[in-house]
């Protein structure tokens, strides 16, 4: 059960409300986010919903039976809508673009990148300064002075910046300097960083993890809104199966079941999705089609000279072709 608090209540209802919830066998979860005061109720037993409604000092009441809450689709009328500002919104119903390189390398490729996007029209540049890699020999990322430095020649550009966070220590030094949060598939159930994230005024994108189930990744969700943060959204970027044809395997149903199942926008990487450059295209048209609120995928000047994922990254034309064709699916509006 999730309870909005009325602005007005006072100290003395809010207690008399938990303690009412209490009596009912309920276990009460303060929740504070940008947007409102809840209380999070946790319990199974059946009771007329009136004897909390009629209370004073509240402002909504909604039984959720799933075992998630607040990122459930069932106690919110309307869908969340992720403002970037600038007029760049995700989940608006629009197709939200996000392109970009797999790690951002240096100056000249942020620039080339910025010029590629604007000649196209997207807003969002995806790329990583904090590399998570499967060898520590890795590339790893140009950490936060190239963030900073993409951060400048975005801003003079009016392009915004998603990328990934991976550790708690590194949120306050990137958070004036990123539009969107991502966390890793690798991190999807890192807690810890989640918590933190939930205190943060800044929009989290969390990806599916690895081997993640959905429930999984809406249990993440519910971490940092339930922390206090409600500009969330959710990535489905390929699962690990038996299959080795691919380097994941793009889960296509979690687009409509994400959808049904919470008020999150819902973005498809198809870059990792499939991990092969000549098939990210039908990946991500897929998806468009299947109802994602956005796109996001890997592109590069010279994808044979990329630092990191060159295998799965688009060249500019390539780029250019599918953002024509995801503007194709939209006017035919085939999403939700
Ligand atoms: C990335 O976006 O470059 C990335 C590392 O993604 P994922 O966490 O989905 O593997
Ligand atoms: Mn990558």
């Amino acid at each position: 059960m999730i309870i909005q608090l009325s602005k007005h209540i006072t100290a003395d209802q809010r207690d008399q409300l938990i303690a009412a919830i209490t009596k009912l066998g309920y276990k009460a979860n303060g929740v504070t986010t940008q947007v409102a005061n809840y209380i999070v109720a946790i319990g199974k037993k059946e009771f007329d919903i009136r004897t909390l409604g009629n209370l004073p000092g509240i402002e909504d009441i909604h039984r959720v039976s799933d075992d998630y809450k607040l990122v459930s689709n069932k106690w919110k009328v309307n869908r969340t809508v992720i403002d970037l500002g600038d007029g760049v919104r995700i989940g608006d119903g629009s197709l939200a673009i996000m392109a970009g390189p797999c790690s951002i390398e240096n100056e000249k490729q942020i620039q080339d990148t910025i010029d590629h996007l604007k000649q196209n029209g997207v807003r969002i540049m995806r790329g990583g300064v904090f590399k998570p890699r499967s060898s520590p020999y890795a590339f790893r990322g140009l950490g936060i002075e190239g963030l900073k430095l993409w951060y400048s020649l975005a801003k003079q550009s009016g392009i915004k910046i998603v990328t990934e966070v991976m550790q708690v220590s590194q949120i306050a030094e990137m958070v004036d300097y990123v539009d969107v949060f991502q966390v890793g598939a690798r991190n999807t159930q890192n807690f810890n960083l989640l918590d933190e994230l939930g205190k943060v005024d800044k929009p989290v994108m969390i990806k599916r993890g690895i081997s993640g189930t959905i429930e999984e990744l809406l249990y993440s969700a519910e971490y940092v809104f339930s922390a206090g943060n409600e500009k969330l959204m959710l990535c489905e970027r390929g699962i690990r199966t038996y299959e080795r044809a691919s380097r994941n395997t793009f889960d296509i149903n979690a687009i409509p079941i994400l959808k049904e199942k919470t008020h999150l926008p819902v973005i498809a990487d198809p870059s990792h999705g499939i991990g092969i450059r000549e098939f990210v295209e039908p990946v991500a048209l897929a998806a468009a089609v299947a109802g994602a609120d956005g796109v996001i995928y890997e592109t590069h000047q010279k994808p044979e000279e990329a630092f990191s994922d060159g295998q799965q990254t688009l060249d500019f034309a390539e780029s250019a072709r599918l953002i024509n064709k995801l503007n194709k699916i939209q006017q035919l509006s085939f999403g939700n």
